[in-house]
């Protein structure tokens, strides 16, 4: 067992002031894997300070300049990517291939996209008499969660240094491995001091103190809804910028004569990879009445092939829930579905022994007011749900307080039809593949801010005119 004691500041390795540690636990054999000492109020303060006093110089830095850095971070991630999906495998409890393709590989895309379309990215314009100038907003406090432990991170962290800001990480406490990882890359890659800070700690106290600092000028938030209503409120008492990344609760929306079984296999993957700890997760399906039985027996098939365990093993799709208190919350949903009327077509049950297994589990018979179909669970649970018309169908989809991802299988034009209808951020059309480029963000309770290619660096840039 490891145990982590120093957390990032101003260029340097230094002691967290605290005498707390958190245990990280490898959540298939609860084997305590390593154990990491919590950042104080104090140890914040400096963090602050030192990417406070980095700012005017990294924003005075040409934009390739920040480029040059940020592109040997990415050549970082590169050459450590075993080691990165090694950690996450651990740590987060990723089957092995999703972390390796997936969860490592995504921000090697990301980055690359980002960086590309960086190079024509204008910080600067002229309008008659006036310059219109773009410049990093000041200080970000980046607060990440533990479901994609390095892109989360990569997702705020990219933007805001090309944007000309200075960044302090805080991380979620269940994955904190991967965040130190980044942090000995960003060492390497060699950015002047205070460019990049990582602390540690507790989300309720070192996360809600990093968020209403001073001389914090915008929280960038990954996480859950609850959560990000607060810090937005606390935005407000010094009208900081937020940057929402919030939960989702998507529909994959099959329309007749598309490939059902393609449809099926899309929204399910995304409740079974990750064990269904995906944000944009179509964990709402949604079929015509008369395809139920035929999308009912597809399923029941396709979950026969699905193996459950230690995520570390080649043949492994599903592992265990990253902790126990998430172990427990997908089976209070469980429970609530069965209370509420829904049918249990798979699973639907714990896995008895060591870790935090749950099968993955479909229910059918499930209305759009049910507690599984309107709150995200955040685990291997899909909701089946009918409809008799399109329209109907595009009700269905919108009526949700979230609004971040979705997709539609069916006929092309009345697929991309019905996808111009639905009330998200994003929504995949055919299984058209995700462009790192485009931006990546929700609607309503979904948040607000975009992540991805140029879009995302809008959200740290200040605007000022010059009249000349
Ligand atoms: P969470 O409990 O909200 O925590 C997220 C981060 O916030 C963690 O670093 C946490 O620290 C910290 N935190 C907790 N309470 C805080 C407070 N009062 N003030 C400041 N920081 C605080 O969320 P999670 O359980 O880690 O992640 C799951 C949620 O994230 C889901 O709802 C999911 O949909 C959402 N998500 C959204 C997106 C998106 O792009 N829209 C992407 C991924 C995930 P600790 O770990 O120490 O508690």
């Amino acid at each position: 067992m490891k145990t982590y004691e120093k957390i990032f500041i101003n260029g340097k390795w230094q002691e967290a002031s605290s005498n707390d540690y958190k245990e990280v636990t490898n959540t298939s054999t609860e084997e305590v894997i390593a154990k990491v000492k919590s950042s104080t109020e104090d140890d914040v303060d400096q963090a602050v300070q030192a990417a406070k006093n980095a700012f005017n110089e990294w924003n005075e830095l040409k934009p390739e300049e920040r480029a040059e850095y940020v592109q040997k971070i990415l050549d970082g991630i590169k050459e450590r990517q075993e080691e990165i999906a090694e950690t996450i495998t651990k740590e987060l409890g990723s089957a092995k291939k999703f972390s390796k393709n997936t969860q490592a590989q995504i921000s090697v895309r990301e980055m690359e996209a980002t960086l590309k379309d960086f190079k024509n990215y204008t910080f600067e314009e002229e309008l008659n008499n006036t310059t219109v100038l773009k410049e990093g907003a000041g200080v970000v406090a980046c607060i990440t969660p533990w479901n994609y432990p390095l892109n989360q991170i990569q997702r705020k962290v990219t933007p805001a240094l090309l944007a000309g800001n200075t960044v302090v990480v805080k991380p979620a406490s269940e994955t904190p491995l991967t965040a130190f990882i980044y942090a000995e890359i960003v060492e390497k890659a060699g950015l002047p001091a205070g460019v990049f800070n990582l602390v540690t700690g507790k989300g309720s106290i070192i996360g809600d103190y990093l968020a209403g600092h001073e001389d914090v000028a915008v929280i960038s938030f990954t996480g859950s809804t609850e959560v990000g209503k607060g810090l937005y409120e606390k935005a407000s008492t010094n009208v900081k910028k937020i940057v929402l990344e919030l939960g989702g609760k998507s529909v994959m929306l099959y329309l007749e004569g598309g490939d059902l079984e393609a449809a099926i296999k899309q929204s399910a993957g995304t409740v079974i990879d990750n064990q269904g700890q995906t944000c944009s997760a179509l964990s709402r399906l949604l079929v015509p009445k008369e395809k139920l039985e035929e999308t009912e027996a597809f399923i029941k098939e396709y979950y026969k092939d699905i193996k459950v365990g230690n995520p570390a093993d080649d043949d492994v799709r599903v592992g265990p829930m990253v902790s126990e208190d998430q172990y427990n919350t997908v089976l209070d949903y469980i429970k609530k579905g069965k209370e509420e009327g829904a049918e249990v077509l798979v699973g639907g049950n714990a896995i008895e022994g060591k870790g935090f297994f749950i099968e993955p589990t479909v229910f059918t018979n499930v209305t759009n007011d049910m507690t599984i179909a309107r709150e995200e669970i955040f685990g291997p649970v899909l909701t089946v749900l009918t409809y008799d018309t399109v329209e109907e169908a595009i009700e269905i989809a919108n009526d949700s307080p979230y609004g971040l991802s979705g997709a539609v299988v069916g006929p092309q034009e009345e697929a991309v039809a019905v996808a111009r209808k639905l009330r998200t951020g994003n929504v995949t059309v055919n299984q058209g593949d995700r462009n790192p480029s485009a931006p990546f963000g929700g609607y309503k309770e979904s948040g607000f801010g975009r992540e991805n290619g140029t879009y995302a660096i809008e959200d740290y840039v200040e605007l000022k005119a010059i009249f000349k």
